[in-house]
């Protein structure tokens, strides 16, 4: 048997050339023509794939919502309980929604925890205002008969 790449002579039997180790049984000046081929395909499905593959990993980018959880905390803190981790909760719920890529449902939580730290905020304004009327300025009104 002739081996295709070197030209030696090789008995019949041999699966390999004893000059070159070109492989006798599938001939081997068409083979890596065909593994090139494959190789070059295979990257064109890679590189597909990954092109897929980033797209899916980069949603839309959504506008950030804002949770107003600093406000929350403050509320909380300074003016009413109950009403303050009312806002917490939502204010949480926003940085969740955006997690499950839920935007209107973030934007719906921003809204009700903004809504929340208002009512906070005006109730305690008014408590305070109420507070300093009549620790203040109502005692100072009767001592001096005013
Ligand atoms: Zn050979």
């Amino acid at each position: 048997m002739i081996c295709n790449n070197c030209g030696t002579a090789n008995n019949e039997d041999a699966k390999f050339c004893k000059n070159c180790g070109n492989n006798l049984a599938q001939g081997e000046t068409t083979q890596p023509e065909q593994t090139t081929q494959q190789a070059q395909q295979t990257q064109t499905q890679t590189q597909t794939q990954l092109e897929q593959h980033i797209q899916y990993v980069t949603p839309e980018k959504m506008p950030r919502v804002e949770n107003y959880l600093v406000f929350s905390i403050l509320v909380t803190l300074l003016c009413c309980l109950p009403l303050g981790i009312a806002a917490i909760i939502k204010s949480s719920q926003v940085d969740k929604e955006l997690a499950i890529g839920n935007y209107e449902g973030a934007l719906a939580a921003s809204k009700q925890a903004k809504t929340f730290n208002l009512i906070g905020v005006i109730s305690g304004g008014v408590f305070v205002l109420i507070w300093v009327v009549v620790t203040f300025i109502l005692p100072l009104l009767l001592a001096f008969g005013l």
